[in-house]
């Protein structure tokens, strides 16, 4: 309708010409004198006139104009050839127009038919761009969670490389939350519990500090991912049919939602990774894989750490006794003279020998004679103060460096360690021993200022302590 009223101005127009035409035409043909009959040129210019508004006709109005416009010429041109009796003439014009509305007509339909290929066309464009942008849409999001991805792995690696430079037990603890935090990349609480081997429980040992945490030995979840030695994802916990609505009731204020893993090393559970969050479902089963692979080089990195450490204590303790071994001792001598001497401090060098130990291994036994070495080393540990060293110094033979005691001092605590000894009898194979030792003692600057001169005062005064009767202190 649009179209129809849209051009019904040309169509109304060439109807308007086309009866002007056929009204001056008439007049025309009125006047012409048959014997001269019709003129060449207004023949030719009346048919081509007549051609081009029904022509004009059905280009601009379709149908709707065409065949109206076609049926008035040729009734107007019926009307003209029995006015005028030139039928020949007519007859032409009457083909002419048929001719003309023909390619009008064929025109019309090629017309329509391109235009419905092309709006077929440019349907199925359009449909092809829907399509690809759709999937222009879909690889862009893949391509955001690619790069998203490659981050997060990037940042596993770098935690790798971080874990592996250190070896200190506490460090890594610290690392493993910084960088559970850095991967994982939302908001909440990063959790590090170790396994307390000896008591089988579990002890925070690290957090991000964010909030306090009120379970040190953890709580009910941690319990389950310890024993079933599983991964844990908790969307809401107040949901989860798992975990007893009774036991969750304080932990709500604190979290909602959480993940967590154990850390396994030798096919042992040493510890649990945890992030958890007080907002709900914020965790994917991806950030789980992250924690997990965290996890993994954590349990990697904390065996190493522990191993470390074993082993530095091991090299500095002695097997038998725990005490330290000589080489330790020595150095620390070293350090804590040179820092008396720097703060004008004070301190004391104890040496201690068991008497007549060798009568106890002949007697008893070697074996025995170790026990006696190991109650001795219990009982002299326990006595001293915290921060004096006491170390096996040669095979029965026990050294105390006393920080910040002067020979008076030092002499008091030495002479209070040989009564505990000589009190507290020993049980060697059902035989009650009564253990005794002698101590040498030397002080600085009292005595001597240089470690070797202080070594061998102390060890003279034992020889003295034992040359006077044994079961003595000698400090002179
Ligand atoms: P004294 O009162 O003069 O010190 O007499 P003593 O018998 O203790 O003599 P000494 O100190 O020379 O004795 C050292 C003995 O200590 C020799 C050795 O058999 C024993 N001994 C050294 N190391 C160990 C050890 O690790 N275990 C045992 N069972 N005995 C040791
Ligand atoms: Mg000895
Ligand atoms: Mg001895």
């Amino acid at each position: 309708m649009a179209l129809f009223r849209g051009r019904s101005f040309l169509g109304i127009l060439s109807i308007a010409l086309l009866v002007l035409t056929s009204y001056l035409l008439f007049q025309i043909s009125l006047k012409i004198d048959p014997k001269a009959g019709l003129q060449l040129n207004t023949y030719l210019s009346t048919l081509s006139f007549f051609n081009a508004v029904i022509l004009f006709g059905w280009v601009a109005f379709r149908e709707f104009g065409g065949i109206p416009i076609t049926a008035l010429a040729l009734v107007v041109s019926v009307w003209i050839s029995l006015k005028s009796g030139y039928y020949g003439a007519s007859s032409v014009f009457l083909l002419s127009f048929i001719a003309t509305a023909f390619v009008g007509y064929v025109y019309l339909n090629m017309k329509s038919k391109i235009v419905q290929l092309y709006l077929l066309k440019s349907e199925k464009l359009s449909e092809e761009i829907n399509v690809l942008s759709a999937n222009m849409a879909k690889d862009k999001i893949y391509v955001e969670s690619l790069e998203e991805k490659l981050e997060r792995y990037s940042s596993v690696k770098e935690v790798a490389e971080v874990l592996s430079t250190d070896l200190v037990l506490e460090n890594i603890n610290n690392l493993i939350i910084e960088k559970t935090a850095a991967t994982i990349k939302k908001s909440g609480r990063v959790l590090l519990f170790l396994v307390d081997a000896k008591k089988q429980e579990l002890v925070l040992s690290a957090s991000d500090g964010v909030s306090k945490v009120m379970a040190k030995k953890g709580d009910i979840f941690d319990h389950w991912v310890l024993r079933q030695r599983k991964s844990l994802v908790i969307e809401d916990i107040a949901k989860d049919f798992r975990f007893s609505a009774d036991n969750i009731e304080a932990a709500k204020e604190s979290f909602k939602s959480l993940i967590e893993t154990p850390i396994v090393s030798e096919n042992k559970v040493i510890g649990i990774l945890r992030v958890d969050s007080i907002n709900e479902a914020i965790y994917t089963h991806d950030d789980l894989r992250l924690l997990d692979i965290v996890a993994d080089l954590g349990g990697v990195a904390i065996q190493n750490a522990m191993l470390y450490s074993r082993t530095q204590e091991l090299a500095i303790k002695d097997g038998l006794t725990g005490l330290a071994v000589r080489r330790y001792f020595m150095e620390r001598f070293q350090e804590e003279l040179k820092r008396a001497a720097r703060k004008k401090g004070k301190l004391s060098l104890l040496i201690l020998d068991i008497d007549h130990f060798k009568d106890y291994n002949d007697k008893y036994g070697h074996t025995a004679g170790d026990l006696v070495l190991r109650h001795m080393a219990r009982n002299i540990s326990s006595k001293v103060r915290e921060g004096d060293i006491v170390a096996r110094y040669g095979g029965e033979e026990m050294a105390i460096l006393m920080i910040g005691l002067d020979k008076a001092k030092a002499s008091d605590e030495a002479e209070s360690i040989r009564e505990s000894i000589q009190d507290e009898p020993l049980t060697l194979r059902r035989h009650k021993a009564h253990v005794t030792v002698s101590i040498g003692v030397s002080s600085y600057p009292e005595d001597a200022i240089l470690e070797e001169e202080l070594i061998k005062i102390a060890d003279d005064r034992l020889y003295k302590a034992k040359a006077a009767g044994r079961n003595k202190v000698c400090a002179k």
